[in-house]
Parts: structure tokens; C-alpha cells; sequence
């Protein structure tokens, strides 16, 4: 580690947090920019002292918060006073009650769209990036970083602006333009590397280990176990827009499988502070064919997740090798889920269904999610008749070119020439 925790780091103020855990042996560490077990290697993840009791007191002091992810400040590693700090303030994005959409699905049971392309840079990858800014505070870091697969630098270079920190971000060098301009716009530097997601992250590693990357902290490497923290807020908003009740299924994209495993871990912390009823939820991961190497171990049996070569236009859900694939095959498994993917046709399809049925437009990984619904519901793995909510969780205006659409006719300006078009009445 180029950074270490020192002495004169008392006690980190993080809120309701009081350590790291490894997510294999239990072992615990001190709050610090630390991501892997010294005993194990195995992934570290944040643990709490929640509150406990009155459940009714905490909704309300919830509900009585700001419109954004702090109102869940008592669950996450955030100071007490976070909402006053400089951050770009994400989250409580709209659920939309899909009716539409439920119906060209064969929907009975109630069908939402968690839309998060509302999110300031518009994706939910703001979600991550705010808690990380708010670690990287406290840890004294002046730059941010990340290896991203588009929305990730975006959402860095913003948060970077706004919460007065400098910015590197490293991306593959041949993303959809909407998620370079994305990431160049707000100033910082932006990194193009000559390979694909799995080779920029492996250089980010190195970079870490090494005086060029001293001081900086990887929102989603050295900085990843609080950077997770901030999917659980999907998993918060869900229930709390549902009027504190689960969903009966989830349907959530995969890329490294971080948001999965932390949306499972926010609504089993809901049923354990008593804000929800606790009953049954099964979870759902969709991925896309081009990108799939966690739907094939799913379907193979498999507890280990072998890496692929992406090749798809659902680049943001890009990561052939990712780090949290056992664990969401286990989630999908002891919750009666499934994971499932989709072609790259069938992703324009369903990003075309979604804007047509509700006037969403979702970036393509909307479009493996819906997708992979269509077909989980066609397949009769996801029960119709059951309460679903399925993700959004970007922009379509960052990935134009994945449907090609256009004018249905261009005309001169003169009411003649519209009535020739056949397009009246
Ligand atoms: C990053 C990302 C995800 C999921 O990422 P995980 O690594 O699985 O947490 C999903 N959708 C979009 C649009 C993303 O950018
Ligand atoms: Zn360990």
C-alpha cells in the first residue's frame, strides 16, 4: 500500500461505521484505504454499530432528511453531517410504476423502473462515488481515480470538481463518445489506456503500488469497500418508495457485481433494523452475451466465475474478469433468483421497448436489464404475478449510437409538404 493509516489518524468519524471485515475470514481492520485481507487476501467490506430499536423513530428521522442519498446517513460510512459538505448529493431517483411496460411484459404483480439516470451525471454511479469522496476526506487523500468503464470517470471528474479535489481517471481508450466527453468535461485529467476495462483496472493496481499514485485514492480500488456502501442506497430508496415493503425480485445489472452483492446487503440490514417486513426477495442479475462470464457460471453450476473477452455494446457492464462474481452467484442462488443474458440485439430492442412503453431512455445497460426480464419472464424464472423492480441505471444520451434512430421524415416548412409525408390525422 503506498498510503497507510498512521497513528495520527485517531479514530476515523465515519459514522455508524467501526471497522473493515474481510468478507472471507471475518478478520477485522481499522477504518483506513485498505480493500484486501492481510490475512487472506479476501475482499474487506465496511462494518457497523446500526441503530438499534425504534423503528418508527428512524423512518421518520429518514423521511424528515434531505431529498437525496443522506437521509440514509445513519446507515452508511459517512460523518454525521455529510448533507453539509460539498458533494454532488445523489440519489432518490424516481421509481416509476411501469404500467406500460408491465403489460407488454405480461406484468400483474406491479412492475417499477428505478430510474438512475436522474443521478447528477446520470448514472448511479454517483451513488458510489459520493460515499468515496466522503472516505477520501477523511483519509486526507487531494486526488481521486478510478479505472472505469465509462460512468465511473464522469462521475469521479464531477465529484472531484464539486468536493474540491483533484482528478486522474483511466478508461479504455475506445468508449462512446457520450462518457468521454462525460469525463473530460469537468476538467480533470482523463486517461485513455490501450486495452479494454480488465487492462486499465490491472494498471490501476500497479499504479497503486507504486510513489506515482501516492496520495490518490481509487474510488472503486483502494477506496472500494466504501465505495459499495453507496449501492445499498438503491436498496433503501426501493423500499422506502414502496412505502417500506421489499420487492418479491429485483432484476439488477452486472458489471464487477459490486451493486448486486450491496443491494442484497442494504435490504437485509432493512429487515434487520425492522423498517421492512421480513419475507422472501429473490434476486435477478442480467448481463449482456458479449459479457457474460458470470450468467455462464451461474448456468454451468459453477462457484467460480472464469474470465472472458468483452465484446459487446453494453460497455459499461464491460468487465470480463469481475471482482464480486462468486458473491453474486451465491446471491442469486440462496435468494431462488437467477442470472441471465442477452444479445446485443435484443438489448436495442429492449432500450427501444422501455422508451416507447414509458418514455425512458436507458444507456444499453437499461437495455440488458429489461432485456433479461423479457426473457427470465419468458422463461418462466421471474413469476409475473410478483411485485419487480428492474434498473435503470444510466443514460441513454451517453450511448446514441446502440440505436440508431432518427426523423420519421424531413420535410419543407409548408403544410403541403406535411400532408404528403402521411403523417396527419
Ligand atoms: C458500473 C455500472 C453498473 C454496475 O457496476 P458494478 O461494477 O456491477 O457495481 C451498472 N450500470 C451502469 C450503467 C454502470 O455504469
Ligand atoms: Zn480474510
Amino acid at each position: 500500500m503506498a498510503v497507510q493509516v498512521t497513528e495520527s489518524t485517531p479514530s476515523v468519524a465515519l459514522g455508524p461505521a467501526v471497522a473493515l471485515s474481510c468478507r472471507e475470514c471475518g478478520q477485522r481492520f481499522d477504518l483506513g484505504p485498505i480493500f484486501a485481507c492481510q490475512e487472506c487476501f479476501g475482499p474487506l467490506e465496511v462494518a457497523y454499530e446500526l441503530p438499534t430499536g425504534d423503528p418508527e423513530g428512524l423512518k421518520k428521522r429518514i423521511e424528515a432528511g434531505p431529498d437525496n442519498i443522506w437521509r440514509y446517513a445513519p446507515l452508511l460510512p459517512v460523518p454525521a453531517d455529510v448533507a453539509d459538505k460539498p458533494n454532488l448529493n445523489p440519489g432518490f431517483t424516481k421509481l416509476v410504476k411501469a404500467d406500460r411496460l408491465a403489460a407488454e411484459l405480461g406484468v400483474t404483480g406491479g412492475l417499477y423502473v428505478k430510474d438512475d439516470s436522474g443521478n447528477p451525471t446520470h448514472s448511479f454511479k454517483d451513488r458510489v462515488v459520493a460515499i468515496a469522496v466522503e472516505a477520501a476526506r477523511a483519509f486526507g487523500f487531494t486526488t481521486l481515480s478510478c479505472s472505469s468503464t465509462g460512468n465511473l470517470a464522469g462521475a469521479v471528474g464531477a465529484a472531484a470538481r464539486r468536493a474540491g479535489f483533484e482528478s486522474c481517471v483511466f478508461i479504455p481508450h475506445d468508449l462512446e463518445a457520450g462518457k468521454v466527453v462525460m469525463a473530460a468535461v469537468y476538467g480533470g485529467d482523463l486517461v485513455g489506456i490501450e486495452g479494454n476495462y480488465d487492462d486499465v483496472n490491472r494498471f490501476c493496481s500497479e499504479l497503486i503500488g507504486d510513489p506515482l499514485g501516492e496520495g490518490w485514492g481509487f474510488v472503486n480500488v483502494n477506496l472500494r469497500p466504501y465505495y459499495g456502501e453507496g449501492s445499498k442506497t438503491l436498496a433503501y430508496e426501493i423500499c422506502e418508495q414502496l412505502g417500506w415493503r421489499l420487492p418479491d425480485q429485483i432484476v439488477i445489472p452486472i458489471a464487477s457485481g459490486s451493486q448486486l452483492t450491496k443491494i442484497d446487503k442494504g435490504l437485509k440490514e432493512l429487515i434487520a433494523l425492522g423498517l421492512v417486513e421480513d419475507r422472501p426477495y429473490k434476486i435477478f442479475g442480467a448481463q449482456a452475451e458479449g459479457c457474460s462470464p458470470v450468467s455462464a457460471a451461474f448456468k454451468a453450476g459453477h462457484d467460480v466465475v472464469r474470465p472472458q473477452k468483452p465484446n459487446t455494446i453494453a460497455k459499461s457492464l464491460a468487465i470480463g474478469n469481475p471482482a464480486d462474481g462468486p458473491y453474486v452467484l451465491d446471491i442469486a442462488r440462496r435468494t431462488g433468483g437467477a442470472v441471465e443474458d442477452v444479445d446485443d440485439e435484443q438489448i436495442v430492442d429492449a432500450i427501444k421497448l422501455l422508451a416507447r412503453a414509458e418514455g425512458i431512455f436507458a444507456e444499453t445497460a437499461g437495455g440488458v436489464t429489461v432485456g433479461v426480464t423479457r426473457k427470465l419472464i419468458e422463461d418462466g424464472v421471474l413469476d409475473p404475478s410478483l411485485t419487480t423492480v428492474v434498473l435503470n441505471t444510466g443514460d441513454g444520451l451517453k450511448t446514441l449510437d446502440a440505436v440508431a434512430s432518427g426523423p420519421t421524415a424531413t420535410i419543407r416548412p409548408d403544410l403541403d409538404a406535411f400532408r404528403a409525408a402521411g403523417l396527419a390525422g
